[in-house]
Parts: structure tokens; sequence; C-alpha cells
């Protein structure tokens, strides 16, 4: 029998091992084992068990020794994984490893056990008197265990090669191995907020849900700002709960998690596990093992935590479906929303795909099914919605940026007591840095870009790969004053400090929120009152509360009204959707102005006329016609190197080998250059294969990638493959 085991390289294969040595254990998928790998020593996965191997029987090794006496994960969740890295065409070490917290991918065991080495009896009486004067290093060691540091852990760090002198002193009868298991504390009995009252539109939707309990479903939630989606997926989770099973949820943001934990702990006992990129490995390795023991009965995390192994899963939850940050956007390019759907599959458990503003992915397969489409059509407690209109840039005056009209209604909202939000989706304070005398303008050394304005730090930044340079007040070829031109976010807040400089005024964007737990305090300063006018980014659309806003300006609608992306309409109807949805709750009705230069924009104008629903419908219609997603499949083929053409040339022999495998449904369109096509230095071009279903594309990634890894001229580019792809440059 041999080994197909996963290691952590980039390679789209399986490694063939013998089995350890002297192992008589279980050897299952699923379990780590430690597997020499050219002169290093690597942790790998158990995938399959093989009768043969095509190296030939002397070039195969034997793995080293088995790490997990159980497999990691259930049969289920690993299936998920193999799946996904079928399904993704990525390597398979590579997708285990993302699936799997850091310390585990460096050997620490799975399960949370504290070694500690008690004294014997002997031990206790004999000490030191036992051990030969020459022992000096058993010695030094039972010194450290009699003073009481007990834990193998704390042990490691007293001599050298600590585990040799522990088994000798073992093996005299002076000490002894105990193993601890970490208990879970639960949350005290504090008093728990209790359920509140639903709307029958709520009622028909956790009925909906919680009916289907131990079947697969994919439920889309689709539930306007203000309507309360949050309670139903508590209510929900409640009752999941109640029948001894866990739910995961699934949060797009980092920023977002502590927020919604908090709401999760003031309704539940439960433990919740959570998972998300700011914290740091041993914490994440603990939610791990809660979640994998079953003690943690919730797990709420951003994308990864899709892999998060459930003793007793019952229940899924993506919040925000729409939200592109579900897509992994480099190395293995996963969609956690869609590897959501796969999971609950599996397991056999209901998925809840919840927004205001559902992708269109989503919203096409309601169509489908429409008897999975729960909608919360109006907001809670009978809250009015927020009235929208247009600015007409090119018929007010504006200062800055901010038309007249939007200052009038910002005092008008201000006297009375309200607060203000501006919507800009620009950080920094200028987009573009430009000489007037000669047209000089600041430039991205690596970068087909502009760089960026930053006032706070006085520097130019680069937004595509962080290059930073001190600001220039002069212009570099005439010597001449230089000119910050546009607006972003600092600047936005400049100017409103000078109109109205009685409101306090918060910014929220990337670089004003980098500390963590900056943007709690700062909302929470919001929600009491102390501010008056917020300025911000997208930062602002991610499901924040902010009941006492009751004025939202879109500062610029344009940017995406024109984009090639052919997503670049959906996204912009989400975010104006997403941040008017922030206007006006319960008692205070809200007002939305949208700038414009374009207000005769049919996008623009069904939004306003029909809301996202109307918008949708319209963009549904048209990817249908056009043949976009979701009425067509995708898989992008991306390439880079230092040179144009050695990256183009790449891709046309890509282009050759996917012809003449003459798979007559796919399209290829390119290979064309990025539209920003130098990033890092690097240039970048792209090969799009289209297909009018999944099926065709992956019998053409199937037969086609193995020909591109073997391609002379994929040995100078770095390439990839995106399934499904978000992006499309
Ligand atoms: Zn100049
Ligand atoms: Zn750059």
């Amino acid at each position: 029998m041999l080994l197909g085991i996963a290691i952590d390289t980039p390679l789209r294969r399986l490694f063939d091992y013998r089995p350890p040595a002297d192992y008589d254990g279980k050897l299952e998928p699923g379990q780590r084992l430690w597997v020499p790998f050219g002169r290093r020593r690597l942790v790998g996965v158990l995938i399959e068990k093989r009768a043969q191997s095509d190296l030939p029987a002397s070039k195969l090794r034997a793995a080293e020794s088995v790490i997990d006496p159980v497999p990691l994960f259930d049969r289920e969740l690993f299936d998920l994984i193999r799946w996904s890295a079928g399904y993704y065409h990525h390597p398979p070490g590579e997708v285990f490893a993302a699936a799997l917290p850091t310390l585990l991918r460096s050997g620490q065991p799975a399960e949370a056990v504290e070694i500690e080495w008690r004294l014997t009896d002997v031990g206790r009486n004999e000490g030191a008197a036992a051990l030969g004067s020459r022992a000096q290093r058993l010695r030094t060691m039972l010194a450290a265990i009699m003073s009481g540091t007990t834990r193998e852990s704390a042990l490691a760090s007293v001599i050298a090669r600590p585990s040799e002198a522990l088994r000798e002193l073992a093996k005299r009868g002076l000490i002894e191995r105990h193993e601890i298991r970490p208990e879970i504390v639960a949350p005290t009995d504090s008093a728990l907020e209790s359920a509140l009252e639903l709307t029958p539109e709520q009622r028909v939707a956790l009925d909906s849900i919680t009916g289907s309990f131990g079947t697969f479903k994919t439920w889309l939630l689709h539930g306007v700002t203000g309507s309360g989606k949050t309670e139903v997926y508590l209510q929900a989770i409640a009752q999941c709960l109640a029948r001894g099973t866990q739910a995961l949820v699934l949060v797009p943001e980092i920023a977002l998690t502590p927020q919604l934990v908090q709401r999760f702990s003031a309704r539940f006992h439960a433990p919740i596990a959570t998972v998300h990129s700011g914290m740091n490995d041993t914490e994440r390795l603990d939610a791990w093992r809660n979640a994998r023991s079953g003690a943690a009965g919730i797990v709420i995390g951003t994308r990864s935590a899709i892999f998060t192994p459930l003793a007793k899963p019952g229940l899924i939850v993506v919040d925000e479906e729409h939200d592109p940050s579900f897509k992994q956007q480099e190395g293995f390019r996963y969609s956690a929303r869609d590897l959501a759907i796969a999971r609950a599959q599996r397991h056999s458990v209901p998925v809840v795909l919840g927004s205001a503003t559902p992708s269109l992915e989503t919203l096409a397969r309601a169509r489908r099914e429409p008897q999975t489409l729960l909608s919360l059509p109006r907001r809670a407690g009978n809250a009015e919605p927020p009235r929208m209109s247009l600015i007409d840039l090119r018929h007010n005056a504006q200062t800055q940026g901010i038309s007249t009209p939007a200052l009038q209604a910002m005092r008008e909202h201000l006297e009375r007591g309200g607060q203000v939000l501006l919507f800009i989706n620009r950080r920094g304070y200028a987009p573009v840095l430009f000489c007037p005398n000669c047209g000089w303008s600041a430039q991205c050394p690596r970068c087909d870009a502009r760089l960026t304005v930053h006032r706070r730090t006085h520097e130019l930044a680069c937004h595509h790969c962080g290059t930073q340079q001190p600001y220039a007040a002069k212009c570099p070829t005439c010597s001449q004053p230089t000119k910050p031109v546009g607006q972003g976010t600092e600047r936005i807040e400049e100017t409103i400090q000078q109109i109205f400089p009685q409101a306090p005024l918060v910014r929220i964007d990337r670089d004003s929120m980098r500390r963590r737990g900056e943007l709690e305090t700062t909302l929470d300063r919001v929600n009491r009152a102390e501010v008056k006018i917020l300025v911000g980014t997208q930062i602002l659309t991610k499901g924040h509360h902010f009941p006492l806003v009751t004025l939202v300006v879109v500062l610029n609608a344009d940017q995406g009204l024109f984009s090639s992306d052919f997503r670049a309409s959906e996204r912009l109807a989400q975010i104006i959707v997403q941040v008017s949805g922030r206007a006006g709750r319960a008692e205070r009705p809200g007002q939305v102005l949208i700038q414009t230069e374009y207000p005769k924009h049919p996008l623009l104008a069904r939004l306003l006329d029909g809301g996202y629903d109307a918008f949708a419908e319209a963009a549904l219609r048209e990817r249908e016609h056009a043949h976009w997603p979701p009425y067509a499949r995708l898989a992008l083929l991306r390439a880079e190197a230092p040179q144009p053409a050695t990256a183009m040339r790449f891709l046309d022999a890509a282009h050759q080998a996917a012809e003449a495998l003459s798979i007559r449904t796919v399209r290829l369109l390119g290979p064309a250059p990025a539209p920003m096509e130098r990033r890092l230095g690097q240039y970048r071009g792209q090969l799009l294969a289209h297909a009018p279903a999944h099926g065709p594309l992956q019998r053409l990634m199937d037969a086609w990638l193995p020909k591109l890894e073997a391609l002379p001229e994929a040995k100078r580019v770095r390439w990839s493959i995106d399934v499904d792809p978000l992006e499309l440059f």
C-alpha cells in the first residue's frame, strides 16, 4: 500500500510515499504525516491510499511519522476541500494548507492537550539524590519540575534536548506524564437579551429555514436594509442550537465581526468561536479546535472560516452574500459563498444567503427556484425607506466636489439634529498630483497608475502596489508648484471642517481605522451622537448601523458607470443601495442625495424609480442577452512577466493549446493586456475562457492545464487560473 499525500507546494499533484516503517496504527485520508521532501521535512495530508505509483519502487521514500491518530476532518469537509482543489484547479497541497490554521500546517497537535510532568512519590522523596553527580542535565530538569514548572511547553526552554531528559527521568521513575485537556469556558449566566417580536415576513422566513433543518436547501434571505435579517439569523440559530447542532456564520469583513459577536453573545450562552485574519495563530487554532470538538455552538468568521470543522453542523449563514471579499483574489481563488453551498449540500443542512442587494448569481438561482426566496421588503418598526434624489453636477456650483444643494441639505439636517454621512469611494487627499505649468503628474514607478496624494502623512502612495514617495510640492520636471487635483476622503474632511467648523466630524477609511479596535470605538462615538458628520469609503456600506444618520450624500456615483468590467454596474448599484440604507431608521425618515454628471444614465434612473429589484431585473436581462454570468461561466488565465512580450507569448501558446483541444462550446477571448497592464513592475496579460456551462470549462481545464505546465514559455512567466473570476483583470 502507498500513500498519496498533499504537500504545500505549487505542483498540481499528490506525492507518493510508503507508510512510515514502524507505524501499525490506522491510516485514513485526512491524517497529517511528517514526510521527507527533498532535503526538508514537511507536513503533508494523506489524501488517498494507492496500490501503485508512477515512480519506481527504488525512488519511493517512506513517510517519517503520523501526526494525527484520527483524520482532521469529517468525510464531508474532507470531500469538500478535495473537490474544491479540482473545481478551482489549484494545487491540492496549497488548498489543504489554506484550509488549515497556520499552527496545524507546522505540525502542532489537532487536539488541545497540554502535557504536564509531575513528580512521582519516588521523585518527591529522593529528588536529585537519585541521580548520579554527573547527570547535570537531568538534575537541572528535575530541579525545574520540583520548583513547580511542570508544563512541557514551559520545560522546553530549561535545557537543550528537553524531551530526551524528560524521557530519561520518567524511565527512572522520578516523574510521570499527564495529559491535561483545557476546559471550554462558557459565558456566565448573565441576563440574556430576549428574542424580538417578528414581523409576519420574518416569521415566514424563520419557519422556512428551521423547517428545512436536516436537509440541504439554499435560501436567499433578501431583506432591505433595516428589515431585521440578523434577527432571523439569531432565532434560526437559537433553534439550531436547541437541536444540539452548530451554526457557521460567514461575514465579509473583520471589522464587522466584533459587532456581530457582541450581538450574538448578548443572546446566547453557547460559546462562540471567531475566525478571522486579525487573530494570532494560537487564537485561530483554539477556535478551530473548539469548533471541531463541538464545544463552540456558533462559529463566526470571514472567508476562510468556511473550512472550519464542525462536530455537529446544523446551519450555515452567509451574511452580505454579495460582498466581493468572499472571493479570494490571489493564490487559491475560491468563493467562500459558493463553497458554503457546496458544504451545506455535503452535510445535508440548509444554507442562508442574506443580503439587501443580492448578487446577480444568487438572484438568478432564486428565480429558478422561487420557493427558496425569502423576502423582507419592509423596514422593521414600519420605518419609511429613504427618499433618493439626484443632483446634476453639470448645473450646480461645487466646493471641492460638494455641490451647493448638498451643502444646503447638510445645513438643514444638522440644524434639525440629524447626522450626515458623506460617501466617497476614494481614500487619500487627491487622486492626482499635477503640474499646471508643464502637464507632469505623479506616476507610480512600478505600475500604470497615478500616485494618490496623502496630506496627513505628506506622501504620495500607489493604491495598487503600496509604493510610497515623499510629497512633491515642486514639479520634478520644471520646478513650478504642483497642484492636487480631485477629491479623496482627506480633502472632503478638510473642506467640510472649514464649512461646518462647529460640527464634530470623523473620517472612516482604511487609513484612519488602521489600529485594532479603532473602528468600534469610532462607531460607538457616532452612535452616542458625539459625531455629527461622517466622511468615509466603502467601510461605511458594510452593514454598520447608524440610527441617527438622516442624510446620506453619495459624492461621486460616476466611477463605475462606464467601466469595461461587466460587473461594475452591479457593484455600483450595491454600493449606492447599501450606503443609502444607512439613512433614517425608525422614527427618523432619511434622505439620500446622489451627485452625478449623468443624471439620465439608465442605471441611476432604474435605481431611483424601482430600487435594487428593478435594477437587478434589467441587469439580469442584459447579462442573459450578452451571455455573461450567471448565464455563462468563465475561467481567466492570467500571466505576468517583467517584459510585456513574454506574458503575451505564453498566452498565445496557451490559446493555441486550448484551440487544439477543440471543445466546441468554449470560446476564447484574448489574449489581451490587463486593463492596468503594469503592476509592481510586471506586465500582465489575460486570456478568458467562456462557456455556456461549467461542464465544458471543466473538461477544457482538465486537459489544458497539464499542457500549460509543460509549455516552454511557462517557465518565463507567473501564471494562474481563476475559475468564476470576480475581477476581470
Ligand atoms: Zn512641471
Ligand atoms: Zn504601484
